[in-house]
C-alpha cells in the first residue's frame, strides 16, 4: 500500500463516483472525508459496464458476487426506425466475451459500502459544514472544529450553484428530452443479445439484465415523453409494443417507469484552486451510448494511474491538477461530441439526412474495422 498522504483528502458527493473514488483513495492509503447530502437517496438504475471497468472493480477490491457480473450483453443490434435497415456490433467479431455487464445501482452501492475501511473514513453532513477553497488550502468547519485538507474531489452533480462558487464555467445544453425507465419480463430462451431503435421522435434502447428479464431506456422528445406520462398502463404499453418486435414471443410484467430529464453539462476546465470534479460533476452525457458511469470510472482511473506515476505528494497542486485534466479532456469531448451528433443525426426529418443515415448503417455493418473501432472505444 503507497501512503503519500498528509492531510485527509475531501470527496464531495453521495453517488456511486464518489464512493469508487474513495474506495480508490483508501486503497492508495489515504484518510477520506466524505461529505454527504442528507436527504438523497440512490436513483435504482441499471447500467451497462464496460468489461474494463468490471475488471477494474475487481482491481480494486469490490465483491464479484454482488455485482454479478452474469448478465453480459454479447450482441447489440442498431435499427434506424422500426426494424428496417440495421446495424451489428458483436462481441465476438473483435474476439470479446462481452460488450457490456449489466449492473444493477442498487448492487453496485452496496459493494462500494462493504468494501470501503469505514475507519479510514468519516462522514459530515454537506448541509452542516462551511466549505472554504483557497489557493494553498481547502477548508472545512464542522461544529467549530477546523479540517485542513490539499484537494476537495467534487462528485456531486446535483448542485450547479455549488460549483458557479468555484468559477468553473459549464456549457449545458438541454435536449428537450426525459428518458423513461422501466423493466418488463421476456418469455422464451435467454438473451445476451440488445436492441436499440432510433425513431425520430425517440431512441429505445433494450437491455437484457437477466435470463429473461428486460431493462428498457427510452429517451424521448418532451413531446411523446408527455403524452406518454399522460397514458395509463394499458396505453403506454400498447404505443411501446408498436415501437418492438418480439414476435411471438409474449412480454408481460412490466415493472414502474421513471423519468429522467436529459442534459449535457460539459465542464470547459476541470478545476478551480483544489476542487476537481470527477464523474458527471465534470461531464453529463445523454444516456444513448450508456458511458456516463464508464466516463466517471475511466476519471478515477486516471487519478489512481497519475497518483502512482508522479512523485505529488500534495495533489491538490496545480501541476497535478492540469496533468489531470490534460489525460481526460480526449475521452469526455469525444463521447459527449459523438452522443450530440448522432442524436442530431437520427431525429433529423430531413429526406436527404434520413437517407445518409441508412447508406451510413449499410456502410458501417459492412465494414469491420470501423465496427471494432466503435466496440473498441465503448468497452474500454
Ligand atoms: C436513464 C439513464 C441511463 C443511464 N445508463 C447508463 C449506463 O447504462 N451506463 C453508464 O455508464 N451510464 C449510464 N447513465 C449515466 C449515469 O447514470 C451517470 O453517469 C452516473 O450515475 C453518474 O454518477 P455520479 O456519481 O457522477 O453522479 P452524481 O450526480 O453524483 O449522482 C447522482 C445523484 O444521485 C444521488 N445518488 C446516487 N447514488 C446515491 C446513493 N447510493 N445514495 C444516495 N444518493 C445517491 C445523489 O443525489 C447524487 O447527487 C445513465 C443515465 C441515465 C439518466
Amino acid at each position: 500500500m503507497e501512503n503519500k498522504k498528509i492531510e485527509p483528502i475531501i470527496v464531495l458527493g453521495s453517488g456511486i463516483v464518489a464512493g469508487l473514488t474513495s474506495k480508490m483513495l483508501t486503497n492508495k492509503g489515504f484518510d477520506v472525508i466524505r461529505v454527504i447530502n442528507k436527504n438523497t437517496k440512490a436513483l435504482n438504475k441499471i447500467f451497462a459496464i464496460a468489461p474494463s471497468s468490471m475488471t477494474w472493480f475487481k482491481n480494486i477490491g469490490l465483491s464479484e458476487f454482488l455485482i454479478n457480473p452474469n448478465y453480459p450483453i454479447k450482441k447489440i443490434d442498431i435499427y434506424y426506425g422500426r426494424e428496417q435497415e440495421s446495424l451489428r456490433f458483436d462481441s465476438k467479431d473483435s474476439y470479446k466475451d462481452a460488450l457490456a455487464f449489466m449492473v444493477k445501482e442498487k448492487d453496485l452501492s452496496e459493494a462500494i459500502d462493504l468494501s470501503l475501511n469505514e475507519s479510514a473514513i468519516k462522514f459530515l453532513y454537506k448541509n452542516e459544514i462551511i466549505f472554504e477553497n483557497h489557493e494553498d488550502y481547502i477548508k472545512i468547519t464542522n461544529n467549530k472544529e477546523d479540517i485542513y485538507s490539499n484537494i476537495c474531489l467534487w462528485c456531486d452533480s446535483e448542485n450547479f450553484d455549488d460549483v458557479y462558487q468555484h468559477k468553473i464555467k459549464k456549457n449545458r445544453k438541454d435536449f428537450c428530452q426525459q428518458a423513461i425507465t422501466f423493466n418488463f419480463i421476456k418469455d422464451g430462451d435467454e438473451i445476451n443479445h440488445a436492441k436499440q431503435y432510433f425513431f425520430s421522435d425517440s431512441i429505445l434502447a433494450l437491455l437484457p439484465i437477466s435470463e429473461n428479464e428486460i431493462s428498457v431506456v427510452w429517451s424521448c422528445d418532451d413531446k411523446l415523453a408527455d403524452k406518454l406520462r399522460e397514458f395509463d398502463d394499458e396505453s403506454f404499453i400498447i404505443e411501446f409494443k408498436s415501437r418492438i418486435n418480439f414476435g411471438k414471443q409474449l412480454i408481460s410484467n412490466f415493472g414502474r417507469r421513471s423519468y429522467f430529464p436529459i442534459k449535457q453539462v460539459l465542464s470547459e476546465g476541470l478545476f478551480d484552486k483544489r476542487v476537481l470534479l470527477i464523474g458527471d460533476a465534470a461531464h453529463t452525457i445523454h444516456p444513448m451510448a450508456g458511458q456516463g458511469l464508464n466516463l466517471g470510472i475511466r476519471d478515477i482511473k486516471s487519478l489512481e494511474e497519475l497518483i502512482k506515476t508522479t512523485k505529488y505528494i500534495d495533489i491538490g497542486i496545480k501541476g497535478f491538477l492540469r496533468k489531470y485534466e490534460r489525460s481526460r479532456r480526449s475521452d469526455t469531448q469525444q463521447f459527449s461530441k459523438l452522443t450530440t451528433s448522432l442524436q442530431w443525426l437520427f431525429s433529423s426529418p430531413n429526406n436527404v439526412i434520413q437517407e445518409i443515415n441508412r447508406e451510413g448503417l449499410k456502410l458501417v455493418d459492412n465494414n469491420r474495422s470501423i465496427k471494432n473501432f466503435f466496440i473498441k472505444k465503448a468497452t474500454t
